[in-house]
């Protein structure tokens, strides 16, 4: 075991922490999670101090909602029992009674095998010394399977030691059906759902079994008396079931996979999380050399994105902190679809797919939502968690205590736009045409067909979008937000050429489709003519996009003058003058710039970004991801890695408010974005994969690897002769356009191109301040 215990020695690899510091716990808590897509465990610490662990380590099961009636109607994930709980005491009472008689303590997040070590040597007791050392995972390979491992060996003394193992808040809220030793059955309050955990246990003394006493449910324990150079080793195995049936056998899945799990061993269980993860880190490991701490932060990223997604599972998407916090519930954002479905589908292309399907299960509730609201087709919720219904709250308490509004459940209407551009961009990526014909093409038809029915012809010719909120949540109820607008016009586009596309290749698919959702040729043929005229509020002068009808007369506020605040802009103006004023919460056109850059021509993708970014207050965790991204591709490349480090470091260096509640996986995923289509300057076109990269001084040179149309490319930038190799590891020969000139790439050769000169020149910021 003491091997397994080991963290990788590559600091690239893992992100420690020195020395016990209780009062820092809860926000470490988020950084330190283990997830797999299914369970999600935080960092909390699982080995007693004192009567009660300080923060149990807290565990989330994907899809696992439940509300409580009227006294809590908004669905959210429910925390389970705490299976990782464990108390060793001496006569003298617990083994670790405070943090200053633990020397020598580290916490370890081991992402290159994604698992938790923890390692202390305890001295606290005159006379008697141990080393504890303990490993937690939540398995790649099997997601229902959690491992703990613990090794106690004593260093010197005589003395008598109790292990109990048992789990923790048996009673987390929801109802017991069954509860005997070592299998639990639960279900929800009110939706329907079950959840079982089983769990098996051992301890070896100097190698030898060591029969427990089990005294309750869950609980066993251990005696022995401890001599110098004893090693114990416990080891406990949980396995968990989800059903979303008030029938569904949970107990008897549990308990198949722990059999299953037992007769492996945990060493066996161990070896094969390992090897998921070698074959994770093969598809998306992003290298740099030159700059360790970006390094670090896109294997933080990658590390959180491929323990968040589920390829198995289409019910559940990736919630906005994951598998790692309580904060929004566990619901879903568009952050899902514009943050991060880029890396899953490009790197991991069978859990995009699920999470689409996601959107796709909830497509009836998203038709439910248009039509409750007088509009046709589908309107994805804000906020959703297991059926598709909007479970945005209405309420909220501010951060100067008073209770607000919130509009976004109503108002926020672009997720629908978001949603079918990531099945667009999935179906670019990957060619994947059962995909495409079975669900892809129905939500972009569905989402279309709203758009058409949203955007009311007015007097003056134009089609309009009003009462809406964009991505800048400062401004509320406002009338033809660009972002909005020219998604819808997109997403309406898109529609038009999905149903001629569906009625050119798949004509019997198609006619079958277009029957059941009820769509005559008719109604598509009008589809374009109302994507021309949706007005989009660019003004053909300047070339700038008015954020939204009206926002160039609104107060100018010099942000710089305020560059020292430590809370939100909308709490510094207050939000009702926030919200006449040009102070704008996160990128809006600065998004749309990122995702429609055709939109953009010439210099206008430049002229917007060095308009609207500095009235932008970043305001949400996404803004400074989006902003990276954006800039990076425009050649901002030192103001890009700026708003880069600013991304990664919320959650590496707690410089946002609230990480106690969760890691932001919509950063995460913007860390990825901007070292991949930024610094890369990799898009999506439909003859191939382009690439336009440039990087940022520091960086001698970055690698990754890209899914493409069932191939696999590994691509290398280096800044040194600003050359690129791309090497085919998979598939059929392919195009790949380097700095707009077109180039074969077949497995029998890898391409090298030296673009010395004709890299895009970098271009000075005028972004100095980021
Ligand atoms: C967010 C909204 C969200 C609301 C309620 C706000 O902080 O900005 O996007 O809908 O909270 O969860
Ligand atoms: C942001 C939204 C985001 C949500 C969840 C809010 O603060 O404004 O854009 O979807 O957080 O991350």
């Amino acid at each position: 075991m003491r091997q397994a215990l080991e963290p990788t020695q590559s600091p690239a690899w893992v992100i420690r922490q020195d020395g016990l510091d209780p009062l820092r716990d809860s926000s470490r808590e988020s950084r330190f999670a283990v997830s797999n897509g299914f369970l999600g465990v935080r960092g909390g610490r699982a080995v007693n101090a004192g009567a009660q662990p300080l923060v149990p380590p807290c565990t989330f099961v994907a899809g696992l909602f439940d509300s409580l009636g009227a006294e809590q109607p908004i669905p959210a994930l429910v925390p389970i029992a705490d299976w990782l709980q464990v108390r060793i005491t001496l006569p003298e009472g617990p083994l670790i009674r405070d943090p200053d008689e633990v020397s020598s303590h580290t916490r370890t997040l081991d992402m290159r095998r994604g698992a938790l070590l923890v390692g202390g040597d305890l001295t606290g007791v005159p006379g008697l010394a141990f080393s504890l050392r303990t490993l937690r995972l939540v398995s790649l390979a099997d997601c229902g399977l959690g491992l703990q491992l613990i090794r106690l060996e004593a260093g010197t003394g005589e003395v008598e030691v109790t292990l109990e193992a048992s789990f923790g808040r048996l009673d987390f809220g929801l109802e017991a059906d069954l509860l005997v030793q070592d299998l639990a059955v639960w279900r929800t309050h009110s939706s329907g759902k079950r959840l079982a955990m089983a769990a098996a246990s051992s301890l070896e003394l100097d190698g030898q079994v060591l029969p427990p006493e089990r005294t309750a449910p869950f609980v066993s324990g251990w005696r022995w008396r401890t001599r110098p150079g004893q090693v114990a080793c416990f080891h406990r195995i949980v396995a968990v079931a989800r059903g979303d049936t008030p029938d569904a056998d949970v107990g008897g899945t549990a308990q198949r996979r722990l059999g299953s799990a037992t007769r492996l061993g945990w060493r066996g269980v161990l070896a094969a999380h390992e090897a998921a993860w070698v074959r994770r880190w093969r598809c998306s490991d992003v290298v740099v050399e030159g700059d360790p701490a970006a390094q670090q932060a896109l294997r933080f990223a990658a590390y959180h994105l491929n323990g968040a997604a589920n390829p198995d599972d289409p019910r559940v998407s990736v919630a906005a902190r994951g598998l790692t916090g309580s904060d929004y519930r566990g619901h879903v954002f568009w952050d899902t679809e514009i943050f991060l479905l880029p890396f899953y589908t490009l790197t991991w292309p069978e859990a995009a797919r699920a999470l689409l399907m996601y959107r796709h299960r909830t497509l009836d509730a998203a038709r439910a939502k248009a039509a409750a609201a007088g509009w046709r087709g589908a309107m994805y919720a804000w906020e959703s968690a297991d059926t598709g219904a909007e479970t945005t709250p209405e309420q909220a308490v501010g951060p100067d205590r008073k209770v607000v509004q919130i509009l976004c459940g109503t108002q926020e209407q672009h997720i629908t736009a978001d949603v079918a551009y990531a099945v667009w961009q999935y179906w670019q990526a990957t060619g994947d045409e059962a995909f495409l014909t079975g669900a892809g093409a129905e939500i972009l038809l569905e989402t279309g067909r709203f758009w058409v029915s949203r955007a009311g012809l007015e007097a003056d010719g134009r089609r309009h979008i009003r009462g809406v909120i964009g991505p800048d949540e400062y401004h509320e109820t406002i009338d033809d937000n660009a972002f909005t607008n020219v998604m819808a016009r997109w997403n309406i586009r898109r529609a038009a050429e999905t149903a001629g596309l569906m009625r050119a290749r798949w004509p019997d698919i198609w006619q079958r489709l277009s029957h059941r959702i009820g769509l005559e040729d008719a109604e598509v043929a009008q589809w374009p003519a109302a994507a021309d005229r949706i007005e989009t509020g660019l003004d053909p002068e300047t070339g700038l996009f008015e954020q939204f009808a009206g926002y160039f007369g609104l107060e100018h506020v010099d942000l710089l003058a305020y560059a020292g605040r430590s809370v939100p802009m909308a709490v510094v103006l207050g939000r009702e003058r926030t919200a006449r004023s040009q102070v704008i919460k996160q990128a809006d056109v600065v998004a749309l710039l990122m995702l429609l850059p055709e939109e953009f021509p010439g210099s206008t993708a430049t002229d917007n970004f060095n308009y609207y970014e500095p009235s932008c207050s970043h305001g949400s965790s996404l803004s400074r991801a989006m902003h990276g991204v954006a800039a990076a591709r425009l050649g901002y490349a030192d103001a890009a890695l700026r708003f880069f480090e600013g991304a990664a470091s919320m959650d590496l260096a707690d410089t946002h408010a609230a990480i106690d509640g969760g890691i932001h996986m919509a950063a995460l995923g913007g860390v990825w974005l901007t070292a991949v289509f930024g610094f890369a300057g990799v898009a999506l076109r439909d003859d191939g994969l382009a690439l336009n990269p440039q990087l940022p001084e520091r960086w001698r040179s970055l690698a990754f690897s890209v899914q493409w149309r069932g191939r696999s490319v590994r691509i290398a930038i280096t800044q040194a002769g600003l050359a690129v190799t791309a090497v085919l590891e998979g598939g059929e020969p392919m195009t790949l356009c380097i700095h707009g000139k077109s180039h074969e790439l077949s497995r029998d050769k890898p391409l090298e191109v030296v673009a010395l000169g004709s890299f895009r020149a970098c271009q000075a910021s005028p972004l100095a301040r980021i």
